[in-house]
Order: structure tokens, then sequence, then C-alpha cells
């Protein structure tokens, strides 16, 4: 599936054309290939039964045409194999296949073509040993490449990029959207918060299993053994992280969107965006979610916390998803940080012109956020019971902020949901007293130290700094960013199960 939004973040000329059902021509016109020759149809045969030509039908077999999805159904018939036969996104049957397509997908890539190499055409005259080695050679190329390129630069730029992108669609992801409501409602869910039984059964929809271990890897938040229909999840919430359910359905959504391994840094980050936004649209489908918001609205009462316990997710879960939603569909413009103790932006986002410091690149993460904002002054406030709410004047104007205070093993942390001046009538906490006043980024604002206090400290003191958790890493050089494959492929086949039993280790 592609999200139109984030066209932008790959050039569309370098995407394999789509067949239907979302799964690439490629695949389709390998497992087309595969099915034929193993009845000994040379094209023209096949051609002539399924009233094609024999320049399309190759073209088809070859990725270079999305075929329709009438003629995949007659191409099946033909072939007396069941349409979703060549329909699998899986793999194709032979290994021999599989390198074909992979080979094929490589020398049509960006990098390869870059480098003016002469194409070899995959086909059978091709010997297998060839074949291997090429595509070995053409993996390793490609690790080696993102590996030397996704410098910290890439990586903020990339994800500026991204942040940019989704300002303009004020968050919002109408594919996404209606994707997630679709699969929460076929596995039966009616409203309020979605249940770890439904989210199972939503696996379950798509052939998975779901099975906590207490071994995963530690690069890993979740893994998924494709082979076996399975997906490997913590035993057990992590406090102040992702919940179970979201961890579930991030892992699920990888597959429900059709992600294959990330190209590059950039690559990377949409999918992971894809699949928060796809997790986030499950727990608080948005018919639900707006009807709430809705009733809310018209009784000026909209409160994160109200949203957050109506679908039983964290706080920080509900108040990113009203970035979502508050603006598409509501007319809210509407901003998000999420800030350390320590005064940094780990997360943020906004369309509503609230003035976020910005570095040289234009990224905001790891930038310290002014300390009269709410996001820091509600780390003074003792009553955490519940939100707390304040007025800021800005340079931008004035904005009013709700901030509610969480903490996890690496320190405190606030989230804050807030909106112009004008929208504040519509939340609880608008008749608030607490008024400021910021010039950030100006630094006298709040960042040059009290004149007394620098005369005095100034060249008698060494801090030694720390290094910021949120500073974006380089892509480390596995299969998959940031993680040790070597590790993965252990656990997986420490966990895999045995011949001859179901997904869930019973005998079949
Ligand atoms: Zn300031």
């Amino acid at each position: 599936m592609r999200v139109a939004a984030l066209e932008a973040l790959t050039d569309p000329a370098d995407a394999p054309a789509a067949a239907p059902g979302g799964v690439d021509a490629l695949t389709v016109g390998r497992r087309i290939r595969h099915h034929r020759r193993a009845r000994g149809l040379t094209l023209a045969e096949l051609g002539a039964v399924v009233g094609a030509a024999q320049s399309a039908l190759s073209q088809v077999e070859n990725g270079k045409r999305e075929p329709r999805l009438s003629l995949i159904a007659a191409v099946a018939a033909a072939l007396d194999v069941e349409l979703t036969d060549l329909l699998d996104p899986a793999p194709p049957p032979s290994r021999r296949t599989a390198l074909e397509i992979e080979l094929d997908r490589a020398q049509r890539s960006p990098l390869v073509r870059e480098l003016g190499l002469p194409a070899v055409r995959a086909g059978r005259s091709l010997p297998l040993d060839a074949l291997e080695s090429l595509a070995a050679l053409h993996r390793e190329l490609a690790r080696r490449h993102d590996a030397a390129n996704a410098t910290p630069e890439e990586a903020r730029r990339a994800n500026t990029q991204l942040r940019t992108l989704m300002r303009a669609v004020d968050n919002h992801l109408p594919e996404l959207e209606a994707l997630a409501e679709d699969v929460v409602r076929s596995a039966g869910y009616r409203g309020g918060a979605l249940t770890h039984r439904t989210v199972t059964r939503i696996a379950d929809d798509l052939g998975f299993t779901l099975l906590h271990v207490e071994d995963l890897p530690h690069s890993t938040r979740t893994v998924t053994d494709l082979a076996n229909g399975r997906i490997y999840l913590p035993p057990a919430s992590i406090p102040g992280g992702h919940g179970l359910r979201s961890l579930a359905l991030q892992a699920i959504a990888h597959r429900v969107l059709g992600h294959e391994r990330p190209q590059s840094y950039a690559d990377f980050l949409r999918q992971r965006l894809e699949i928060n936004y796809f997790a986030a649209a499950c727990l608080m489908p948005r018919s639900a979610s707006v009807e709430f918001l809705s009733a809310a609205k018209a009784g000026k009462d909209i409160a994160v916390e109200d949203f957050r316990d109506a679908f039983g997710v964290t706080h920080e879960a509900a108040g990113h998803r009203l970035t979502n939603l508050l603006t598409a569909e509501l007319g809210i413009p509407v901003h998000f940080l999420r800030v350390g103790e320590d005064g940094a932006l780990y997360r943020g986002y906004e369309n509503d012109g609230v003035p976020f410091v910005q570095d040289a690149t234009g990224a905001i993460e790891g930038q310290p956020v002014c300390r009269r904002w709410t996001a820091r002054t509600v780390f003074d406030v003792t009553d955490r019971t519940t939100e707390n709410y304040q007025y800021t004047d800005t340079p931008a104007g004035t904005f009013w902020c709700s901030s509610q205070t969480g903490s996890t093993r690496e320190g405190g942390f606030s989230i804050t949901v807030g909106v112009p001046y004008a929208h504040a009538k519509w939340f609880r906490g608008r008749d608030t007293r607490v008024r400021a006043r910021s010039s950030c980024p100006d630094a006298a604002c709040c960042r040059r130290p009290p004149a007394d206090l620098a005369a005095h400290w100034a060249g008698r003191s060494w801090p030694s700094a720390r290094l910021h958790a949120q500073t974006l890493a380089p892509l480390p050089s596995g299969t998959f960013p940031g993680v040790d494959d070597h590790e993965v492929y252990a656990f997986l086949a420490a966990h895999a199960p045995a011949p001859g039993t179901s997904p869930d280790g019973r005998p079949d």
C-alpha cells in the first residue's frame, strides 16, 4: 500500500508497479512465469489461451506492466492454479525464482543504475551459481551503501522532510485511517477501547499467532517469523513505553502495508511512521474517536485525559492521536510535544505556528524547549494527578496548552497538547489563570544564565556533557536498520516450531 502524502519521499519512477491487492507486479509476474514454465507452456501459447499478446505477457512477467485482475484470473484458470497463488505476496516457490526477482530488483535500484553497469538478464540461461553470486554481491553493495550513507545529517534531513510532509497534510493520512478502521471492524470492534482479544483476532485473520517470549533479541521490539506465521512480542508491557497491543499492531502493520526491506533511512522512517500511525488508528479508530471528540467539542470539554481513558491508551498516544484528528476532522490547529526533564524536545508536531527551536538543518528533536512553556513549567507542579493548563504569550501569538507528566527509567517527561488562543474555548482548562510570557528563540528569554551567576562561575566550573539519547544514530549495518541480524536469526532458529506442528506449537 502506498500512502499518497508520503510518495515524495521516494522517487515514484523507482517504485515497482503495483498489482491488485497491493502485491508488487514483479512478484505476480514471476509467479506467473514459474507456473507457466512448470506447465511447459511458452509465452505465445499462454498468450493465445488468455487472449493477450506475447509481448504484453512478457512485460507482465518482468514486472514492467501492471496486470489487470481479469488477466491474472484468466492466467490462473489457464495454468490451473488458484488466483491467490498468483497474488501471494510471499516469496515465490523456488529458490531460483526468488533470486531472479532479487537480482532484477537490485539492478533496477537507483544505486546500481548510477554505476552504469550493463544489466544481466536473470533468465534461464544464467547458471544458478552465477545468479546466487550476483544476488549476494548486490545485497552486500546495498548494505555497504546504506552503512556509508546514513550519516546523522542524512538522518536528520530525512526526518525533517517527513515532518514537513506530514505538516502539509495536517498529520492526517486518510488511506491508513480507512485501512485501520476496516481491519478492526472486520475483527469485531464495535467501539471504546480495542481489547487485547480483538488484537489477537486481527493477527489471526492475517494468519499470525502472537507469542510472548522472554528472550527477544536486544536490538528488536518485535520479530515476525513470516515462514511460520508468528509474531514474537515481549512478555509484558514496557512501563512508559509501547503497550503490547500497540507493539503487536505495529508488527502486523508491516505485513498489512506490504513493507519491504527499507532502501534508505528515509524509507525506514516512513515505514516507522506508517506502522505507528496504523497502530494508533486501530487503538483509536477514526469513527469512534471523531464521535467522542465531537461530543466533547460540543460540550466545550475536550480533554486529553478523557480521550486517553475512553480508549485505554497512554497519555502520549492519546495526545499524539489528537494531532491526526483535531485539524482534519474538527477544524482545530494543534501542537504536540514530548519533552524530557532535561528540557529537550523528544518528539514534536505543530500546524498552529507555535515557535519550536530548530537547528541549522531544520530539525527540532533534541532542541531546547523554552523554560516558560507549559511543557517545562509542569515539572515544577507538585499536583501531577491531573493535567496542568497554561496560557503562554510567544512572539507567534498566545497559545493555550495542557501538560501531563510521566516517568520512565530514563527519567521524567511531559506530554503537551496545545492550541492557539482562539481555539482554547473548546477545551477543559480554558479558564486557567496561569499565564506566562516567552520570547524564545531569543536567547535572552531563558537560555542565557543570570549575569551574577555567570560572573561567578564562568572559568570556575567544568561540566562533562552527556550524549543526548534522542540524537539520531547512523543506520547500523545489519540487514534491517538498527538490528543485529545474527542475533535475530539465531533467535528465530531457536524458536521455530518443529516440523509438523501448528504455529502456536501444538501438534497439527
Ligand atoms: Zn524561553
